[in-house]
């Protein structure tokens, strides 16, 4: 059997299927962060972008996001490698750094479920930004956790 098309192109190689496959809708890139001044590291909180769906994960308003919020960035090939507040789970910068998928990725286990048993989504854990100011951000920071293990 051939190997699957993440272990065998770089990132810039991938059709636009094969890279929108690639995110696995942990939706913890939709988080706001704070960034460190004295260390330069980003600090996740559990406040999300307005837009995404917090049951789905997904962005509710997918085509029209980069008009409704400014900042959202989209990723490229070119700008993964720069994007230091990419949660360290992300598949695109997983890849990226040549750690592979883990074994949560969807397209690994073969289903989304396991994003949620490994403790990588959002699910559960965040509420919208709706009602909190820049200043108030700080009061809402959470570590991201690590993925549990695969269970037996
Ligand atoms: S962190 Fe990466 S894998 Fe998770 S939703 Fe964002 S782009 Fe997709
Ligand atoms: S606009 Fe959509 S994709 Fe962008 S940060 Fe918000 S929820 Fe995420």
């Amino acid at each position: 059997m051939a190997a699957p098309f993440w272990k065998t192109k770089t990132l810039s190689e991938m059709s636009r299927e094969e890279w929108e496959s690639l995110c696995d809708g942990c939706g913890r890139c939709c988080l706001n962060k704070l960034e460190d001044e004295d260390t330069g590291r980003y600090l996740y909180t559990r406040a999300a972008c307005k837009l995404l769906n917090l049951e789905t994960c997904q962005c509710s308003d997918y085509k029209n996001r980069h008009k409704r919020v400014h900042d959202c960035v989209a990723l490229t090939p070119q700008n993964v490698p720069e994007l230091g507040w990419l949660p360290e789970s992300c598949a695109y910068r997983r890849l990226n750094e040549g750690r592979g998928l883990a074994w949560w990725h969807p397209l690994v286990s073969g289903t989304p479920e396991t994003v949620r048993e490994a403790g990588i989504s959002v699910h559960d854990e965040a509420y919208s930004e709706k009602g909190i100011s820049v200043n108030e951000l700080v009061d809402h920071l959470w570590k991201l956790p690590k993925a549990k293990r695969k269970a037996k």
